[in-house]
């Protein structure tokens, strides 16, 4: 690290922090810092303390928890050890939806309820509020799971990412703030044309970021423009990516292209990051001191390896609790320990949205990253193609066609390929368009279904 990169991390930043009443940060950042190598039993009794504390105030201070913890008998003194959590039911979007005031705490300060929202591309948009304190360890959560890929305050950075959600605040601080750690270079994944890719790589050898930051999937799509191009791919130091689901060989192909160590990162709105991958690279390490993050299958917890619903609850969001919030993610847990050293929880695997998942015609479930996998990705004449899925045994494919598109073999090989995935009795519909948008938040969704498969609840 540079001299003047120590001085923005070590001077600067703290000094901004501090000029904005944010200097909590620093204090939760060095915490982070020393819990991430508590043991797994320190770990679970710093869980325990923090859900007891939780589930105190929730019953105390929120209409909406204390009427279902009632409801399932189950007050505060009930509360032992974590497992005693399955005995309230889960939280689901449209209950934040629909209860959101009955969840902020009757008397915290007005003026510490920092408003913030989801965006749209899941369908169900909620809006929820954080204290200053929890926008603080949140932040410092972040900082800290950014340091295990090799990424700190003040390093030049990359993004293949969708459009900014917020208007930065543009006051001083945040000019100044700015000026000293440098904007990012930014792809809008939103609207990728092939002249913006190649804007993009020059952008990037010029640029000369340590770190790049991107969706997994469009991080893949500029790989694989760069080897068809027989372009030299910029490489930088690490690769932070979104944890959606990407084959090993598509994870292969981005490392060798980019010739660097890719980290995988899970995180959401709600409740910013919730896993990351450290050095040794074998899953995704949760941020347990901040969050308590379950898996079930069928109302009752996933065993190792097993898929399942992810439900998190919020430790340190006392302004409005989220308990056992059903946040529409798959995923399964890691077994044993980890080489680098730390006992938070592992995450094995990400496999997707609950809404990625498609269902066929004999009710078996794959995953939508399969398909344009194993389907999709194999016939290249098929240019892009999207899957929708309202029903049970259907699906329909919007398909913008490649350049050597041929009609009835292309369509004939997809109703084969299909049904030899999703069952025989499969009915495949096809509708060829001119485009197929990327969502508002700037990720392209390769499936979406409506179905949601009752067994991952
Ligand atoms: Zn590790």
């Amino acid at each position: 690290m540079s001299f003047s990169q120590r001085l923005v991390r070590d001077v600067f930043q703290p000094l901004i922090l501090w000029q904005a009443g944010d200097y909590g940060q620093i204090r939760w950042l060095r915490e982070f810092e020393r819990t991430q190598y508590l043991s797994a039993e320190g770990l679970r009794r710093l869980q325990t303390e923090r859900l007891r504390a939780l589930l105190r105030h929730a019953w105390e201070q929120c209409p909406f928890y204390r009427a279902r913890m009632e409801a399932a008998n189950f007050p505060p003194e009930r509360f032992h050890e974590l497992e005693d959590l399955h005995q309230l039911p889960l939280v689901e979007k449209k209950d934040i939806q629909n209860h959101r005031d009955d969840m902020v705490a009757r008397t915290w300060p007005r003026r510490d309820l920092l408003p913030n929202q989801t965006g749209g591309s899941t369908g169900t948009p909620i809006s929820f509020y954080l204290s200053h304190e929890r926008h603080l360890s949140r932040a410092a959560a972040t900082i800290r799971h950014n340091r295990w890929a090799g990424w700190d305050v003040g390093d030049r950075l990359a993004v293949l990412w969708g459009a900014p959600q917020d208007t930065p605040r543009q006051d001083w601080r945040a000019r100044l703030r700015q000026a000293l750690l440098g904007r990012p270079l930014w792809l809008d994944t939103a609207h990728v044309t092939e002249a913006r890719l190649h804007d993009f790589h020059r952008a990037l050898h010029e640029h000369r970021p340590r770190i790049v930051q991107a969706y997994a999937r469009s991080l893949l799509l500029f790989a694989q423009f760069l080897e068809a191009q027989r372009l030299r791919a910029y490489r930088p130091q690490s690769i932070v990516i979104s944890a959606e689901g990407l084959e090993p060989h598509e994870r292969a192909l981005i490392e060798r292209v980019f010739g660097c160590p890719l980290f995988n990162r899970y995180g959401c709105r709600e409740v910013s990051v919730i896993a990351s991958e450290c050095s040794a690279h074998e899953g995704l390490h949760t941020m347990a001191e901040g969050l308590y993050v379950e898996i079930v299958v069928d109302g009752r917890p996933a065993r190792p390896g097993e898929r399942g619903s992810i439900l998190i609850t919020d430790l340190l969001n006392l302004a409005m609790p989220l308990i056992r919030y059903r946040i529409g993610d798959v995923g399964s847990w890691a077994e044993g320990v980890c080489a680098c050293g730390r006992a938070l929880p592992r995450l094995r695997s990400l496999e997707g949205r609950v809404t990625d998942f498609v269902v066929g015609a004999d009710g078996r479930l794959v995953s939508g990253v399969f398909l344009a996998t194993y389907v999709v990705a194999q016939r290249p004449s098929l240019g892009q193609v999207q899957i929708e899925q309202h029903r049970t045994g259907e699906v329909l494919y919007r398909i913008r066609p490649g350049r050597d598109f041929n009609h009835e073999e292309d369509l004939a090989y997809l109703k084969k390929t299909s049904r030899q995935y999703l069952g025989e009795a499969l009915g495949v519909q096809v509708e060829l368009v001119e485009e197929i948008p990327a969502e508002a938040s700037g990720k392209f969704l390769f499936s979406r279904s409506t179905i949601a498969p009752a067994y991952l609840r």
